[in-house]
């Protein structure tokens, strides 16, 4: 999309505004507001105690398409926001509505309780999230720098992943890291003319023959002891009640013995989803090339997209995809340049180029990991508290029946841009993200609904959160 003020499809955020307004009345006589870049919501509510780090409690306000294909297959209408006693049905209901519904509807009763917090509590609601928070969270981000400086936030919380049951416990999962991003764009020219008189390889073919050399060559990941994952394991060795035994002396003995994490590397790896969380990933995504069947082809490309491991980095992954093509570019004959510099000899001959780039310059490293041990870990734990507190308090079970493991986004939140706010980032949504209690539905397709009772639990958490965060001393 243009820029807010170009393209008019933003001005959807001003009728959403003038509803908090009305749905909010106390947080919007009480807060200060700043809009930035026109739909960016910024809010503060200043603490007694200006010494304090603030609260950052951050969620976005847009929300994927409705495919006008799936319609019908709505329940209830996708923007009917319709209520029907025990669910909320609506695109935005799960993610990210209820996120910031929830923190509003928090410090509404809040305020109309009489609280008034020590410690500054800001929000920061984007609107673009879902297309990588070019225009919101990004511009949010350097008003919020400006205001607050580098490292000046106590916490964030900001969506992300939620609790469910895993090996007989159940788990929530904040994350606290997220994997880096690189779409490798790879194009091969060569001499034009008339097919009728063909070279033995067109650009097509080269390009070809590299596609496969990429899906030949998968990255080599290992399980590293500094991996998020590693720390996600070692919880479900300690607290996954059903955790097969044969995994959990693996996952113990891997602590100090070389051979056991390899063993273990190996039954994790057997789980798609674990593997890829774990190593950098390559995916073949896009592909061009070619204009009509009696002309030879002057260019083909492709896109490869790649999640970059938290143990790894951005330089790491070019340098990785240009190695791997080196051999085929002096085969092919093609003058290589990858990421800006010549890798070729400068005078060797040519029957055409081979060029890397970073596709659309949209390169991500991996986020900082959020220390979830040590002295430097009091907001880690501070969350995880709340976290017990909000789930055990909500239901009448006895003694404590939640563990918390610290988790890795496959993806990115809005967070993307808060880096430089604070060390202590967690990217969790209070509710259930298990299919079998159906309490979260939808997201991203249709009949996106959310259960009352598991929204009212996350109106809980954030009130635990921000009564925990305001009377701590140690953050
Ligand atoms: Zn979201």
């Amino acid at each position: 999309m243009d820029p807010v003020g170009v393209d008019p499809r933003w001005e959807a955020f001003a009728p959403f505004h003038d509803y908090l307004l009305t749905a909010f009345p106390l947080v919007h006589s009480t807060l200060t507001l700043t809009k930035v870049n026109t739909y960016g919501l910024w809010y503060t509510w200043t603490g007694k105690d200006t010494s304090k780090k603030p609260l950052l409690l951050a969620a976005h306000q847009d929300v994927v398409p409705v495919h006008p294909d799936t319609v019908d297959e709505w329940i209830h209408p996708p923007y009917s926001g319709f209520y029907d006693g025990q669910r909320i049905w609506g695109r935005g209901s799960s993610d990210d509505k209820s996120g910031l519904i929830g923190i509003l509807s928090t410090i509404e009763t809040l305020i109309s309780n009489g609280f008034q917090p020590s410690r500054t509590i800001v929000l920061s609601f984007g609107f673009d999230e879902e297309a990588s928070g070019v225009y919101g969270a990004q511009a949010l981000s350097e008003a919020l720098t400006q205001a607050y400086g580098a490292d000046a936030f106590a916490l964030i919380v900001d969506e992300g992943a939620g609790f469910m049951e895993q090996y007989g416990t159940i788990f929530a999962t904040p994350g606290i890291a997220e994997k880096g991003y690189l779409d490798t764009r790879v194009e091969v020219t060569a001499a034009g003319g008339h097919s009728s008189i063909p070279p033995p390889h067109t650009s097509i073919g080269i390009l070809a023959s590299l596609l496969v050399e990429f899906e030949s060559n998968p990255y080599d990941s290992h399980l590293e002891r500094t991996n998020p994952v590693y720390g996600t394991l070692q919880c479900f060795a300690e607290h996954a009640e059903s955790l097969p035994s044969g995994i959990r002396k693996a996952i113990k003995k891997s602590v100090s013995s070389k051979k056991a994490l390899k063993k273990l590397e190996e039954e994790v790896f057997k789980d798609k989803m674990y593997k890829s969380l774990i190593g950098t990933t390559q995916a073949i995504d896009l592909i061009g090339g070619g204009v009509k069947t009696n002309a030879l082809p002057e260019l083909a490309w492709a896109v490869v997209n790649h999640r970059i491991s938290t143990t790894s980095s951005i330089d790491a992954t070019k340098e990785h995809d240009t190695k791997l093509l080196s051999s085929l570019a002096k085969k092919f004959n093609l003058t290589y340049h990858a990421f800006g510099e010549r890798i070729s000899e400068a005078d060797a001959p040519s029957s055409g180029t081979l060029t890397l780039t970073d596709a659309w310059g949209t390169a991500l490293r991996p986020a900082p990991i959020t220390p979830t041990s040590g002295s430097e870990a009091a907001a880690f734990r501070l969350l995880s508290g709340t976290i017990k507190a909000t789930f055990n308090s909500h239901r009448s079970l006895k003694g404590d029946n939640i563990a918390i493991s610290p988790g890795i986004m496959s993806g990115n939140t809005d967070t993307r841009y808060y880096w430089n706010l604070s060390k202590h980032i967690f990217r969790y949504n209070h509710h259930n993200q298990g299919n079998s209690s159906n309490v979260l539905g939808g997201v991203h397709t249709v009949n996106e609904s959310l259960d009352i009772d598991a929204f009212l639990e996350m109106v809980r958490f954030f009130t635990t959160l921000i009564l925990n965060a305001d009377e701590a001393t140690n953050l």
